[in-house]
């Protein structure tokens, strides 16, 4: 039976989704060592069976509390067959920053663009196949609440290939201590080699404690690159995927219709009137 974890941001809709996918069949656990819940159950509305795993909610893939690292071990260790990256339609940019790093490694993985009846109910939209092509792997909007894309999205999970190559949105000032990090995990057969790299680039301190990291880091410079990094991530979301969002069209006023405004019914401010000349606001002409 195929295995499919559930990761996203808190309150991004997780535990709906895991319900409305497992029903009765769920089971709740704690993970090893630490009290967080463990959700398993099986999503049993497609041809096959698929065990589906509640991951704790994160925002990044750091090693700061226990509910990342625990997400992101069970990812590298425990190899999933796929990722369902649930985002909350309504906070698209924050929770796409967690998606840039869930894409960094080799696990295919499908975005659930959750809340989308919330989205909707503003006249608002969201453009999934634009965000699809974006991001290079599926989008699907749900509504975990009301069910609606559900069974779409996991007939779209169901047929993701069994393997996929981590993607970066990282670019060109990275580009080469990327490079020398990268032929190290390469050259050492490590799996997903592109998340370790950033990860040794970060200063990481779980990828740090990883043999052979600290030489590795020596070849890469001193420079710290985890501001740089968090800032490339938003930098890239809000230039190639925020356009993704099609706002619900507000009354547009053109130039003239705001004159004819302010002349029907004048803007009360007598400091606009000199010498019987009507000056207009500057944000008007
Ligand atoms: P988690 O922290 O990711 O497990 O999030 P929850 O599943 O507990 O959901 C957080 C809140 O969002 C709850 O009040 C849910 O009812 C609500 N919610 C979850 N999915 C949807 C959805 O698709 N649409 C709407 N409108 N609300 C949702
Ligand atoms: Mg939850």
């Amino acid at each position: 039976m195929k295995t499919f974890a559930l990761a996203g941001n808190p309150n991004c809709g997780k535990t709906t989704l895991f319900n409305a996918l497992t029903g009765s069949t769920a089971h709740v656990g704690n993970w090893p060592g630490v009290t967080v819940d463990k959700r398993e159950g099986t999503y049993k509305g497609g041809s096959k069976n698929i065990s589906i795993v509640d991951l704790p909610g994160i925002y990044s893939l750091s090693p700061y509390t226990p509910e990342e690292v625990i997400s992101r071990n069970f990812i590298l260790d425990e190899k999933p067959d796929g990722i369902i990256n649930i985002v909350d339609a309504t906070n698209l940019e924050r929770n796409l920053y967690l998606t840039t790093q869930l894409l960094e490694m080799d696990v295919p993985v499908i975005v659930a663009l959750n809340m989308i009846d919330e989205v909707e109910k503003n006249g608002d939209k969201i453009d999934a196949s634009a965000l699809e092509k974006a991001l290079g792997v599926p989008v699907v909007s749900v509504s975990a609440l009301k069910g609606t894309g559900v069974k779409q999205l996991m007939d779209r999970a169901a047929a993701m290939p069994s393997e996929r190559k981590g993607t970066t949105v990282l670019k060109d000032s990275l580009s080469k201590q990327l490079e020398t990090a990268c032929a190290y995990y390469e050259a050492e057969e490590v799996a997903s080699p592109l998340f370790h790299a950033i990860k040794l680039l970060e200063k990481d301190e779980i990828e740090l404690e990883r043999k052979g990291a600290t030489a590795t880091l020596e070849k890469l410079g001193e420079e710290d690159l985890e501001a740089v990094i968090a800032d490339e991530r938003y930098k890239y979301i809000s230039s190639n995927l925020s356009n993704a969002k099609v706002k619900a069209s507000k009354e547009v006023l053109t130039k003239s219709d705001k004159i004819d405004k302010v002349l029907t019914h004048g803007l009360g401010n007598s400091h606009l009137y000199r010498n019987s000349v009507l000056y207009f606001p500057l944000d008007l002409l």
